[in-house]
């Protein structure tokens, strides 16, 4: 519940905090890390966690808030860890973010609240992510399900549909306001590309398991193994079961593949598959869980991209035992879309990375094996539609790298199945869901979405900040009417 902030109680002058250096988050040694899929970062001791909170400088205009997709009130947050008020710091957090151990974790903060700190100007920017994550730490251990409080029950009904970051959001600002909420979910894991995509390096699952029996907690009903459009339609969940409002939050998660010679080789993978396989069906506790993976140990791997897919799937077969990993990107490091500690930790972890290359055919053994990539080299030439530049292929560069197993990462698109059984429900040509970028409503009356089936692939504080629009448009449809 929300916390009133007190005044702060940080003696640094200014001109002193300045000076202070951002505290480093303690890690795991890469030699040690890159052979388990224990979690990386180890996170901030609450005597770290005060010395970076007192760095802030309490901006009058805090450029952090507004540059978060959710609007965290950092400052405040900030000033109550100084004030060694935890429970009250993740207070300050949940009134704008129902996820923060999870966004603590993978939000790409350089981007956002990080970006714009002021003291980036002076040298390193506060800590805002670690920080995050070190109260949403706190207090999950001190957590108290009966604080939970929320508003008298409205009897209205709303159907969440797939529970990634934009569906868990709009599902748990709903219910806080006293509706019946109810989640489906395709898979049999609640958490969409948290659980199935980003490994448990990074994001163990437990921290989503945890975040999900607070929603339960909070009231919200969750429903795996529901294919909305094949089990349920949208009409019938509305016609004949009684929901008064329906969120569509299903994401982007059909795989691109490259369209090259060779591609349908054994052991050229989607990123989408390496990574299901391995999170959610839990192949790296083979024999434990009866999950198959090609035998990785000692082989050459090779990811296709630059995104955190591509490092989530290199970093993964390095954890498998990849003798050589290799990063094949077709721009530079500058361009490349991962987050800056994902790059940082896959270079110590020993991934090689081969900027500026592409392959152009995966090579067979002869036996519909992959033995290898041909690969040219590339330069950079005028900006493209995305305002990145081109990659150009430079003549005669062609080489060929032996290879054991190729992941595509190139990104991903809508997977059709609600749109094509929704009539009236208009898309875009490239297949995502048209919703109002403010109110999220699309063009069926009743209907709303949100997340990377609106927007294409991006990342958890854009879904999660769309949920949170569609809860505040959905709640104002249930108690107004008005459309
Ligand atoms: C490997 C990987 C790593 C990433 N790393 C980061 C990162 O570090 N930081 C970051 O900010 N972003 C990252 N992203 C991007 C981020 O995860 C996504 O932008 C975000 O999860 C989108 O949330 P969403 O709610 O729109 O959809 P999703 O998270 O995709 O969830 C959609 C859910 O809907 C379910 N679903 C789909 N169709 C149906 C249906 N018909 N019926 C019922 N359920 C359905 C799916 O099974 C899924 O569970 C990463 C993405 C990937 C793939």
């Amino acid at each position: 519940m929300a916390t009133t902030p007190t005044k702060s109680k940080n003696p640094i002058p200014n001109r002193e905090r300045i000076k202070m250096p951002r505290q480093h988050m303690p890690e795991q040694a890469p030699l040690v890390r890159a052979q388990q899929f224990t979690e990386v970062n180890l996170g901030y001791s609450a005597e770290l966690a005060r010395q970076e909170a007192v760095r802030c400088l309490e901006c009058a205009k805090p450029t952090c808030t507004k540059d978060c997709p959710v609007g965290v009130k950092v400052k405040e947050f900030v000033q109550l860890i100084v004030d060694g008020d935890f429970l009250g710091a993740a207070a300050k957090i949940r009134e704008d973010n129902v996820l923060p151990a999870i966004t603590g974790r993978v939000c790409p903060q350089e981007d956002h609240c990080e970006g714009s700190c002021l003291l980036c100007k002076k040298g390193e920017s506060l800590g805002i992510g670690y920080l995050e994550r070190f109260v949403a730490d706190y207090e999950q251990q001190h957590m108290d399900h009966s604080r939970i409080r929320k508003a008298p029950p409205t009897g209205k009904k709303v159907a969440i549909v797939g529970s990634g970051p934009s569906g868990l959001t709009a599902a748990g600002d709903l219910v806080q306001q006293g509706h019946i909420v109810h989640v489906f979910e395709a898979l049999h894991e609640v958490g969409g590309v948290l659980v199935y995509g980003i490994p448990e390096f990074r994001l163990p699952k437990q921290i989503i398991r945890e975040q999900v029996d607070y929603m339960r907690a909070m009231g919200v009903e969750f429903e795996t193994d529901v294919v909305v459009g094949r089990t349920v339609t949208i009409d019938e969940l509305m016609d004949e079961d009684g929901y008064d409002a329906v969120f569509i939050g299903t994401g982007a998660g059909l795989p691109q593949f490259m369209g090259i010679p060779g591609e349908h080789l054994n052991g050229v993978y989607s990123a989408n598959e390496f990574l299901t396989r391995i999170n959610l069906m839990h192949a790296y506790e083979f024999p434990r869980y009866d999950e198959p993976m090609l035998d990785l140990v000692g082989k050459n791997v090779a990811v296709i991209g630059g995104g955190n897919t591509a490092l989530d799937a290199i970093r993964s077969a390095r954890r498998l035992g990849a003798g050589n990993a290799f990063v094949l990107y077709r721009r530079s490091e500058n361009e490349m879309p991962a987050r800056a500690e994902e790059v940082k930790h896959a270079k110590q972890e020993g991934v090689d990375f081969q900027v500026l290359t592409a392959p152009v055919e995966f090579l067979s053994d002869g036996k519909g094996w992959l033995s290898g990539a041909r690969c040219v080299r590339m330069e950079l030439g005028e900006p493209d539609a995305s305002g990145r530049r081109r990659p150009v292929p430079l003549q005669g560069s062609e080489f060929d790298l032996p290879l054991s197993v190729a992941v595509i990462a190139i990104g991903t698109s809508a997977n059709p199945i609600v749109q094509s059984t929704t009539p009236g429900l208009q898309t875009n040509k490239r297949g995502y869901i048209d919703a109002d970028p403010v109110t999220q409503r699309t063009s069926r009356k009743g209907v709303f979405a949100g997340g990377d089936i609106v927007t294409g692939s991006a990342t958890v504080i854009l879904a999660m900040g769309a949920g949170r629009r569609s809860a505040k448009s959905i709640h104002e449809y249930l108690t107004t009417g008005a459309w």
